[in-house]
Protein backbone atom coordinates (compact mmCIF):
# COMPACT_ATOMS: atom_id res chain seq x y z
CA UNK A 1 0.00 0.00 0.00
CA UNK A 2 3.11 2.33 1.04
CA UNK A 3 4.39 1.80 -2.45
CA UNK A 4 1.55 2.91 -4.31
CA UNK A 5 0.45 -0.68 -5.32
CA UNK A 6 -3.23 -0.91 -3.77
CA UNK A 7 -5.15 1.87 -4.39
CA UNK A 8 -8.61 0.63 -2.83
CA UNK A 9 -10.70 1.92 -5.81
CA UNK A 10 -11.46 -1.55 -7.34
CA UNK A 11 -11.32 -4.69 -5.84
CA UNK A 12 -12.60 -7.78 -8.29
CA UNK A 13 -13.60 -11.15 -6.38
CA UNK A 14 -13.49 -15.17 -7.92
CA UNK A 15 -13.00 -18.33 -6.81
CA UNK A 16 -11.52 -21.35 -8.23
CA UNK A 17 -11.65 -24.90 -7.60
CA UNK A 18 -8.58 -27.05 -6.17
CA UNK A 19 -8.76 -30.27 -5.43
CA UNK A 20 -8.49 -31.58 -2.00
CA UNK A 21 -6.08 -34.66 -0.61
CA UNK A 22 -9.04 -36.95 -0.43
CA UNK A 23 -9.75 -39.82 -2.46
CA UNK A 24 -12.70 -40.23 -4.34
CA UNK A 25 -13.08 -43.94 -3.51
CA UNK A 26 -13.30 -42.66 0.56
CA UNK A 27 -16.42 -40.88 0.10
CA UNK A 28 -20.37 -42.45 1.34
CA UNK A 29 -24.04 -41.09 0.53
CA UNK A 30 -24.06 -37.44 2.46
CA UNK A 31 -27.69 -39.60 3.81
CA UNK A 32 -25.55 -42.27 5.40
CA UNK A 33 -25.44 -42.20 9.07
CA UNK A 34 -21.24 -42.16 9.50
CA UNK A 35 -19.68 -42.88 13.04
CA UNK A 36 -16.42 -40.90 13.24
CA UNK A 37 -15.40 -42.39 16.57
CA UNK A 38 -13.86 -45.15 14.86
CA UNK A 39 -10.18 -46.44 14.85
CA UNK A 40 -7.87 -44.04 16.78
CA UNK A 41 -10.73 -41.46 16.86
CA UNK A 42 -11.58 -38.62 14.22
CA UNK A 43 -8.71 -36.87 12.57
CA UNK A 44 -7.92 -33.33 12.66
CA UNK A 45 -9.85 -32.48 9.28
CA UNK A 46 -12.95 -34.80 11.46
CA UNK A 47 -12.74 -32.48 14.31
CA UNK A 48 -12.96 -29.62 12.38
CA UNK A 49 -15.50 -30.74 10.06
CA UNK A 50 -17.84 -31.48 13.40
CA UNK A 51 -16.81 -28.38 15.44
CA UNK A 52 -17.87 -26.48 12.17
CA UNK A 53 -21.52 -28.47 12.37
CA UNK A 54 -22.05 -28.15 15.79
CA UNK A 55 -21.32 -24.28 15.83
CA UNK A 56 -23.56 -23.94 12.80
CA UNK A 57 -26.32 -26.04 14.46
CA UNK A 58 -25.98 -25.82 18.24
CA UNK A 59 -29.01 -28.22 18.95
CA UNK A 60 -30.81 -30.32 16.67
CA UNK A 61 -33.44 -28.86 14.86
CA UNK A 62 -35.97 -28.83 12.06
CA UNK A 63 -33.29 -26.61 9.65
CA UNK A 64 -31.07 -30.02 10.31
CA UNK A 65 -33.80 -32.34 9.14
CA UNK A 66 -34.73 -29.98 6.65
CA UNK A 67 -31.14 -29.27 5.23
CA UNK A 68 -30.14 -30.90 1.59
CA UNK A 69 -27.39 -33.55 2.58
CA UNK A 70 -24.05 -33.06 0.08
CA UNK A 71 -23.93 -36.00 -2.05
CA UNK A 72 -20.82 -37.47 -0.85
CA UNK A 73 -19.03 -36.88 2.30
CA UNK A 74 -15.20 -38.01 2.39
CA UNK A 75 -13.97 -39.73 5.00
CA UNK A 76 -10.60 -38.59 4.68
CA UNK A 77 -11.74 -34.83 4.86
CA UNK A 78 -15.47 -34.32 5.13
CA UNK A 79 -15.28 -30.72 4.87
CA UNK A 80 -14.26 -30.73 1.41
CA UNK A 81 -17.34 -30.68 -1.32
CA UNK A 82 -18.35 -33.46 -3.64
CA UNK A 83 -18.22 -31.24 -6.92
CA UNK A 84 -18.24 -32.30 -10.73
CA UNK A 85 -15.97 -31.33 -13.22
CA UNK A 86 -16.89 -30.96 -16.75
CA UNK A 87 -15.86 -33.90 -18.98
CA UNK A 88 -14.18 -35.96 -16.00
CA UNK A 89 -15.32 -37.54 -12.90
CA UNK A 90 -16.52 -35.91 -9.44
CA UNK A 91 -14.35 -35.10 -6.47
CA UNK A 92 -13.78 -33.55 -3.03
CA UNK A 93 -12.43 -29.94 -3.69
CA UNK A 94 -12.10 -26.55 -1.77
CA UNK A 95 -12.55 -23.74 -3.47
CA UNK A 96 -9.51 -20.31 -2.87
CA UNK A 97 -11.78 -16.97 -2.52
CA UNK A 98 -9.22 -14.06 -3.98
CA UNK A 99 -10.17 -10.57 -3.34
CA UNK A 100 -7.95 -8.61 -5.48
CA UNK A 101 -7.43 -4.70 -5.79
CA UNK A 102 -7.23 -3.42 -9.52
CA UNK A 103 -4.52 -1.23 -9.78
CA UNK A 104 -1.93 -3.67 -9.69
CA UNK A 105 -3.30 -6.95 -8.99
CA UNK A 106 -2.66 -7.38 -5.58
CA UNK A 107 -4.46 -9.86 -3.39
CA UNK A 108 -5.65 -8.59 -0.79
CA UNK A 109 -7.49 -11.00 1.41
CA UNK A 110 -8.06 -14.55 0.72
CA UNK A 111 -10.84 -17.29 2.21
CA UNK A 112 -10.82 -20.90 1.53
CA UNK A 113 -14.17 -22.31 1.50
CA UNK A 114 -15.90 -26.13 0.58
CA UNK A 115 -16.15 -25.52 -3.41
CA UNK A 116 -20.00 -24.59 -3.22
CA UNK A 117 -21.19 -21.72 -5.18
CA UNK A 118 -23.04 -20.15 -2.21
CA UNK A 119 -20.13 -20.62 0.19
CA UNK A 120 -17.88 -18.69 -2.36
CA UNK A 121 -19.94 -16.07 -2.36
CA UNK A 122 -21.04 -15.70 0.46
CA UNK A 123 -17.28 -15.25 1.84
CA UNK A 124 -16.73 -12.06 -0.01
CA UNK A 125 -18.99 -10.50 2.54
CA UNK A 126 -16.24 -11.81 4.88
CA UNK A 127 -13.37 -10.34 2.81
CA UNK A 128 -14.36 -7.03 1.93
CA UNK A 129 -15.21 -6.80 5.63
CA UNK A 130 -12.06 -7.88 7.06
CA UNK A 131 -10.00 -5.61 4.45
CA UNK A 132 -12.16 -2.92 5.87
CA UNK A 133 -11.29 -3.51 9.32
CA UNK A 134 -7.18 -4.61 8.34
CA UNK A 135 -6.59 -1.56 5.95
CA UNK A 136 -9.56 1.13 6.07
CA UNK A 137 -10.17 0.07 2.89
CA UNK A 138 -13.35 -0.28 1.15
CA UNK A 139 -13.60 -0.60 -3.05
CA UNK A 140 -16.15 1.93 -4.45
CA UNK A 141 -16.65 -0.59 -6.98
CA UNK A 142 -16.88 -4.81 -7.02
CA UNK A 143 -15.94 -6.67 -9.70
CA UNK A 144 -17.34 -10.15 -10.07
CA UNK A 145 -18.81 -12.77 -12.41
CA UNK A 146 -22.90 -13.68 -12.39
CA UNK A 147 -22.50 -15.92 -10.07
CA UNK A 148 -22.02 -12.30 -7.35
CA UNK A 149 -24.87 -10.51 -8.90
CA UNK A 150 -28.11 -12.92 -7.12
CA UNK A 151 -30.26 -10.06 -5.53
CA UNK A 152 -29.40 -10.67 -2.12
CA UNK A 153 -25.68 -10.29 -2.89
CA UNK A 154 -26.14 -6.89 -5.16
CA UNK A 155 -28.20 -5.71 -2.16
CA UNK A 156 -25.76 -6.72 0.41
CA UNK A 157 -23.40 -4.40 -1.70
CA UNK A 158 -25.42 -1.33 -2.45
CA UNK A 159 -27.89 -0.83 0.67
CA UNK A 160 -25.30 -2.31 2.78
CA UNK A 161 -21.91 -1.18 1.94
CA UNK A 162 -22.40 1.79 -1.08
CA UNK A 163 -20.16 0.02 -2.96
CA UNK A 164 -21.04 0.13 -7.35
CA UNK A 165 -21.34 -3.50 -8.15
CA UNK A 166 -19.54 -4.01 -11.08
CA UNK A 167 -21.27 -7.53 -11.83
CA UNK A 168 -24.23 -8.85 -14.12
CA UNK A 169 -27.56 -9.41 -12.11
CA UNK A 170 -28.29 -13.00 -12.32
CA UNK A 171 -31.52 -13.65 -14.01
CA UNK A 172 -34.05 -16.46 -15.17
CA UNK A 173 -33.59 -17.28 -18.71
CA UNK A 174 -36.23 -15.45 -20.92
CA UNK A 175 -39.58 -16.85 -21.85
CA UNK A 176 -38.72 -18.82 -24.81
CA UNK A 177 -42.56 -19.18 -26.10
CA UNK A 178 -42.80 -16.45 -27.71
CA UNK A 179 -45.22 -14.38 -25.10
CA UNK A 180 -44.72 -11.02 -24.23
CA UNK A 181 -41.19 -10.59 -21.99
CA UNK A 182 -41.26 -9.08 -18.61
CA UNK A 183 -39.42 -6.05 -19.25
CA UNK A 184 -42.96 -5.58 -21.46
CA UNK A 185 -44.58 -4.56 -18.12
CA UNK A 186 -44.21 -1.14 -16.76
CA UNK A 187 -43.37 -0.47 -13.05
CA UNK A 188 -45.08 2.12 -11.25
CA UNK A 189 -43.34 2.54 -7.74
CA UNK A 190 -45.69 5.27 -6.10
CA UNK A 191 -48.88 2.34 -6.88
CA UNK A 192 -46.90 -0.54 -5.91
CA UNK A 193 -47.48 -2.31 -9.58
CA UNK A 194 -46.90 -3.35 -13.12
CA UNK A 195 -48.97 -2.29 -16.27
CA UNK A 196 -49.27 -4.58 -18.72
CA UNK A 197 -49.67 -3.22 -22.79
CA UNK A 198 -53.50 -3.01 -22.28
CA UNK A 199 -53.11 -0.63 -19.52
CA UNK A 200 -53.92 -3.09 -16.42
CA UNK A 201 -52.80 -3.24 -13.29
CA UNK A 202 -50.93 -6.22 -11.84
CA UNK A 203 -50.98 -6.05 -8.42
CA UNK A 204 -49.74 -8.08 -5.14
CA UNK A 205 -53.02 -8.01 -3.79
CA UNK A 206 -56.80 -7.64 -4.81
CA UNK A 207 -58.45 -7.51 -1.65
CA UNK A 208 -57.71 -6.61 1.81
CA UNK A 209 -56.86 -8.78 3.86
CA UNK A 210 -57.44 -8.83 7.97
CA UNK A 211 -54.25 -8.89 9.09
CA UNK A 212 -51.11 -7.42 6.40
CA UNK A 213 -49.17 -9.69 4.70
CA UNK A 214 -45.76 -9.21 3.42
CA UNK A 215 -46.25 -11.67 0.63
CA UNK A 216 -42.57 -12.63 -0.03
CA UNK A 217 -41.85 -15.75 -1.32
CA UNK A 218 -39.28 -18.01 0.03
CA UNK A 219 -37.62 -17.36 -3.12
CA UNK A 220 -37.52 -13.44 -1.38
CA UNK A 221 -39.93 -12.44 -4.95
CA UNK A 222 -43.51 -10.80 -4.62
CA UNK A 223 -46.24 -11.68 -6.69
CA UNK A 224 -47.89 -9.49 -8.90
CA UNK A 225 -50.82 -10.84 -10.63
CA UNK A 226 -53.47 -9.38 -12.91
CA UNK A 227 -56.94 -9.53 -12.92
CA UNK A 228 -58.39 -12.53 -14.11
CA UNK A 229 -61.52 -10.58 -15.73
CA UNK A 230 -59.02 -7.87 -17.35
CA UNK A 231 -57.56 -10.97 -19.57
CA UNK A 232 -60.69 -12.70 -20.32
CA UNK A 233 -61.68 -9.80 -22.60
CA UNK A 234 -58.18 -9.34 -23.85
CA UNK A 235 -57.49 -9.40 -27.38
CA UNK A 236 -53.67 -9.94 -26.68
CA UNK A 237 -54.62 -12.92 -24.19
CA UNK A 238 -52.71 -15.30 -26.67
CA UNK A 239 -49.78 -13.37 -26.84
CA UNK A 240 -49.46 -12.90 -22.74
CA UNK A 241 -50.64 -15.83 -20.94
CA UNK A 242 -51.99 -18.28 -23.17
CA UNK A 243 -52.32 -20.72 -20.61
CA UNK A 244 -53.44 -19.23 -17.50
CA UNK A 245 -56.06 -17.25 -16.70
CA UNK A 246 -54.08 -14.13 -15.72
CA UNK A 247 -50.54 -13.08 -16.16
CA UNK A 248 -48.14 -13.27 -12.83
CA UNK A 249 -45.27 -11.28 -12.34
CA UNK A 250 -42.36 -12.09 -9.84
CA UNK A 251 -40.61 -9.39 -8.28
CA UNK A 252 -36.99 -9.89 -6.55
CA UNK A 253 -37.52 -8.39 -2.52
CA UNK A 254 -33.84 -6.65 -4.16
CA UNK A 255 -34.70 -5.39 -7.18
CA UNK A 256 -33.75 -2.14 -6.49
CA UNK A 257 -30.61 -3.30 -6.03
CA UNK A 258 -30.53 -5.54 -9.05
CA UNK A 259 -31.78 -2.39 -11.17
CA UNK A 260 -28.75 -0.32 -9.94
CA UNK A 261 -27.01 -2.81 -10.86
CA UNK A 262 -28.19 -2.97 -14.65
CA UNK A 263 -27.91 0.53 -14.97
CA UNK A 264 -24.11 0.78 -13.69
CA UNK A 265 -23.90 -2.32 -16.57
CA UNK A 266 -24.41 0.23 -19.62
CA UNK A 267 -21.86 2.36 -18.66
CA UNK A 268 -17.99 2.23 -19.96
CA UNK A 269 -16.64 1.92 -16.19
CA UNK A 270 -18.57 -1.47 -16.59
CA UNK A 271 -16.78 -2.16 -19.99
CA UNK A 272 -13.34 -1.47 -18.05
CA UNK A 273 -13.89 -3.40 -15.41
CA UNK A 274 -15.35 -6.50 -17.18
CA UNK A 275 -11.83 -5.95 -18.66
CA UNK A 276 -9.97 -5.44 -15.64
CA UNK A 277 -11.40 -8.88 -14.40
CA UNK A 278 -9.38 -10.71 -16.07
CA UNK A 279 -6.70 -10.19 -13.72
CA UNK A 280 -8.02 -12.72 -10.90
CA UNK A 281 -8.51 -15.41 -13.67
CA UNK A 282 -4.90 -14.56 -14.68
CA UNK A 283 -3.99 -15.38 -11.07
CA UNK A 284 -5.96 -18.66 -10.51
CA UNK A 285 -4.25 -19.99 -14.18
CA UNK A 286 -0.90 -18.21 -12.78
CA UNK A 287 -1.81 -20.74 -9.42
CA UNK A 288 -2.22 -23.88 -11.06
CA UNK A 289 -0.26 -23.68 -14.44
CA UNK A 290 3.41 -21.92 -12.45
CA UNK A 291 2.90 -22.89 -8.59
CA UNK A 292 1.66 -25.80 -9.48
CA UNK A 293 -1.41 -25.74 -6.69
CA UNK A 294 -3.77 -28.05 -8.52
CA UNK A 295 -3.90 -30.58 -5.17
CA UNK A 296 -3.84 -29.74 -1.98
CA UNK A 297 -1.54 -31.54 0.84
CA UNK A 298 -3.04 -30.47 3.38
CA UNK A 299 -6.46 -31.78 5.18
CA UNK A 300 -9.41 -29.85 6.58
CA UNK A 301 -10.51 -26.06 6.37
CA UNK A 302 -7.63 -24.97 8.03
CA UNK A 303 -4.96 -26.72 6.43
CA UNK A 304 -6.89 -25.61 2.88
CA UNK A 305 -6.64 -21.70 4.27
CA UNK A 306 -2.69 -22.25 5.16
CA UNK A 307 -2.08 -23.69 1.39
CA UNK A 308 -4.24 -21.36 -0.12
CA UNK A 309 -3.07 -18.27 1.95
CA UNK A 310 0.97 -19.24 1.42
CA UNK A 311 -0.07 -19.61 -2.26
CA UNK A 312 -1.66 -15.89 -2.32
CA UNK A 313 1.45 -14.39 0.15
CA UNK A 314 3.92 -16.06 -2.83
CA UNK A 315 1.81 -14.56 -6.00
CA UNK A 316 2.10 -11.01 -4.10
CA UNK A 317 5.56 -11.21 -3.81
CA UNK A 318 6.06 -12.07 -6.74
CA UNK A 319 3.67 -9.19 -8.16
CA UNK A 320 5.59 -6.64 -5.51
CA UNK A 321 9.19 -8.20 -7.25
CA UNK A 322 8.17 -7.16 -11.02
CA UNK A 323 6.25 -3.59 -10.20
CA UNK A 324 8.75 -2.66 -7.65
CA UNK A 325 12.15 -2.74 -10.30
CA UNK A 326 14.28 0.48 -10.19
CA UNK A 327 12.94 2.84 -13.08
CA UNK A 328 15.73 2.07 -15.45
CA UNK A 329 15.25 -1.75 -15.07
CA UNK A 330 11.54 -1.20 -16.43
CA UNK A 331 11.98 -1.74 -20.07
CA UNK A 332 13.44 -5.13 -20.07
CA UNK A 333 10.77 -6.17 -17.34
CA UNK A 334 7.72 -4.72 -17.57
CA UNK A 335 5.40 -5.62 -15.21
CA UNK A 336 2.52 -7.92 -15.87
S1 LIG B 1 -53.76 -10.70 -21.01
FE1 LIG B 1 -54.10 -9.62 -19.09
S2 LIG B 1 -52.10 -8.99 -18.40
FE2 LIG B 1 -51.90 -9.60 -20.52
S3 LIG B 1 -52.06 -7.70 -21.67
FE3 LIG B 1 -54.11 -8.58 -21.54
S4 LIG B 1 -55.03 -7.71 -19.72
FE4 LIG B 1 -52.87 -7.31 -19.61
Amino acid sequence: MSEGLVEGEGFAVDASVVKADANRARGVPGTEVIDWRQGDGPSRAVQEYLSALEEANPAPSDDVESATPPKRISLTDPAARYTAAPGGPAFFAYSTNYLIDLHAGIIVDVEATPAHRTQEVESTKTMVDRVEQRFALKPKRLVGDTAYGTGAMLAWMVQEKGIDPHVPVWQRPPRNDGTFPNSDFHWIERSDEYRCAAGHALRKERRPFKAQRSHITRAGTIIYRSSQTDCASCSMKDQCCPNTPMRKIARSVHEEAREEARAIANTPAYKRSRRERKKVEMLFAHLKRILKLDRLRLRGPSGAHDEFLLAATAQNLRRMAKWLVPVSQQAVTAPT
